[in-house]
């Protein structure tokens, strides 16, 4: 199912001020540059042959947390002022973004708050735990953690750091299109992992300022695809959230969305909704011919490809935005044929 660029698109780029600059993006590499990695483009050579056109692959799982979000992390938190500092940050994600959090405030020696429910697993709060942040555990769902810090920020002014919709984490993570476009001056197509949209936000501002013919196309999963939702219906809306092997991208964008709305309305050229056997086969395909280890969500862009949903035509850039897969529901993929 896709949804193509005159539904989508309200208004071209000149027509409006997005957000988000080329500057921002630039200014974003000069602060991260020695924190996070500057990943490898690699060309795939089995996806190459089988689309006869060439495919590369971003490898952000090679990032110290094993995903892209602390480069925007790290740029937001880099951009606080002292006092925001000294307060201290707050998130409530116990996926990537928490990691990120976490990670980038110990590395700036700045102490972080990561709020979760109780039915959070135990290996996922150690994970946090071990990268030197707080843990603090109120009540049974995600809602009552976001609770817990919307409640540290009114009451002891800490200082939040949300996952997507914020300009300094958009260009924190467009200055992975700043490299795709030093390493790969004629790319033709970006294949993006599209959640909140932070992600697509970011390379979508980097890559149509320096290549404006490039097609830019977001990758999610079919069962809760809220970016396509709200686009789709003109407005964040929200969805129900579902079971999904790309777990990353579940979630909503935020009812008062101001920053990755708007970008991606203006610059997502399409966007591509998956199964869950087209995103199995995905991961699939990644650890057995190009041997990394990608999760649901960092597998959507070669699971694009494989299904056949994207048209290719010049040089196609998939980003693998992350490696942070359960073990047993790994092993379940690999081993196995179905999702
Ligand atoms: C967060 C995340 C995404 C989606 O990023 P958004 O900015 O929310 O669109 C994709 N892949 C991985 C691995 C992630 O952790």
């Amino acid at each position: 199912m896709t949804i193509m660029k005159s539904e989508i698109q309200a208004r071209s780029i000149e027509d409006q001020t997005l957000p988000v600059c080329l500057a921002d993006i630039e200014r974003a590499a000069a602060r991260i540059r020695d924190r996070v990695t500057r990943t490898p483009l690699v060309r795939s050579a089995s996806l190459s042959r089988l689309t006869g056109q060439p495919v590369h692959l971003k490898l952000e799982t090679h990032q110290p947390i094993g995903a892209f979000k602390l480069r925007g992390a790290t740029n937001a938190i880099v951009a606080l002022d002292q006092t925001a500092r000294e307060r201290g940050l707050v998130t409530a994600s116990t996926g990537n973004h928490g990691r990120a959090v976490a990670c980038a405030a110990q590395m700036l020696g700045i102490p972080a708050t990561i709020c979760m429910s109780s039915l959070v697993p135990a290996n996922k709060v150690e994970a946090i735990r071990a990268l030197g942040a707080d843990i603090r555990i109120v009540g049974v769902s995600q809602d009552d953690a976001q609770e817990e810090v919307d409640r540290l920020v009114a009451d002891h002014g800490v200082t939040p750091i949300p996952p997507f919709d914020h300009v300094d984490i958009v260009a924190g993570q467009g200055t992975i299109g700043l490299e795709i476009v030093e390493d790969l001056p004629d790319l033709s197509t970006v294949l993006i992992p599209l959640s909140g949209g932070g992600l697509a936000a970011g390379i979508a501002v980097a890559v149509k300022a320096l290549r404006p013919q490039a097609r830019i196309i977001g990758i999610s999963m079919e069962r809760g695809a809220a970016m396509h939702a709200s686009l789709t219906a003109g407005r964040p809306v929200a969805v129900r959230e579902e079971q999904t092997l790309a777990d990353s991208l579940g979630g909503g964008i935020g009812l008062s969305n101001h920053v990755t709305f708007p970008i991606c309305r203006a610059l997502l050229d399409d966007i591509v909704l998956l199964t869950e056997d087209e995103i199995a086969e995905g991961i699939r395909h990644i650890a057995r011919e190009e041997n990394e280890v990608a999760e649901g969500a960092g597998a959507v862009g070669v699971g694009a490809i494989l299904a056949g949903k994207v048209k290719l035509s010049g040089r196609t850039v998939a980003i693998l935005s992350g490696s942070n897969i359960a073990p047993d529901v790994y092993r379940h993929i690999i081993e196995g044929d179905a999702a």
